[in-house]
């Protein structure tokens, strides 16, 4: 196996230089940007397996920088916050973080949070198609078909639809979905999954498809063909 390089977005050098040495000794290849735009220069000229980006950046701060890298590719992204707010938990994820962790947190924590990311980037690399109804989903491409027509998907609308495809004819509850997609217990407290259903309606229906991802009301989603 390959060492997994990291690249680590944070302006504080202390935080920066303990979150570099604890990867280094678990094995990670680290490079440290301790701004926005260096961090978005050091994407265009290295290949990364995963970004630890800082929320408060001198210059543009990391949700910018979360946006400006989801827009580019679809590395795995965990933000790093002081703050505790859900609006910006959920401002992170929607500028396309795959995880959040609030400061201070255990190294260990991280640790687990970057293995997470790595093992799914890995298995969705392994090439299958999925299939539903006249849904086909190709998660090595991370493409999705209608028919004959390709759909492009954000990279969080697609983690939802291929949690769906996965788990036909079963009502998944929020609780799994915020598990699955997003890779923690994220709570109650957010719309975040009303938003991304609706959007994948939006994509799925576009020509007036009958509607695959069905609301159960008081439990969850389920994907049926009725
Ligand atoms: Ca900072």
């Amino acid at each position: 196996m390959t060492t997994s390089h990291i690249l680590i977005i944070e302006d504080e050098a202390e935080i920066a230089n303990y979150l570099r040495r604890g990867l280094v000794l678990e094995g990670f290849q680290v490079t440290v940007a301790n701004h926005g735009y260096a961090g978005l220069q050091a994407v265009r000229e290295t290949t990364f397996d995963l970004v630890i980006l800082d929320l408060m950046l001198p210059g543009i701060d990391g949700l910018e920088v979360a946006g400006r890298l989801r827009a580019a590719s679809d590395i795995p992204i965990i933000m790093l916050t002081a703050r505790d707010a859900v609006a910006d938990r959920v401002l992170g994820l929607e500028r396309g973080a795959d995880d959040y962790l609030v400061k201070p947190f255990a190294f260990e924590e991280l640790l687990a949070r970057i293995r997470v990311q790595l093992r799914r980037r890995q298995t969705s690399q392994t090439s299958e198609i999925l299939r539903f109804g006249r849904l086909s989903l190709d998660t090595a491409a991370r493409e999705l078909r209608i028919g004959e027509r390709r759909v492009e998907l954000t990279a969080k609308e697609y983690d939802l639809l291929e949690l769906f495809m996965r788990h036909p004819n079963q009502v998944l509850t929020r609780e799994v979905i915020y598990d699955r997609v997003w890779g923690y217990d994220f709570g109650g407290e957010s719309n975040i999954i009303e938003v991304y259903v609706r959007y994948l309606r939006q994509k799925l229906e576009a020509n007036s498809e009958a509607r695959v991802i069905q609301t159960v009301r008081g439990a969850g989603y389920i994907m049926r063909d009725e």
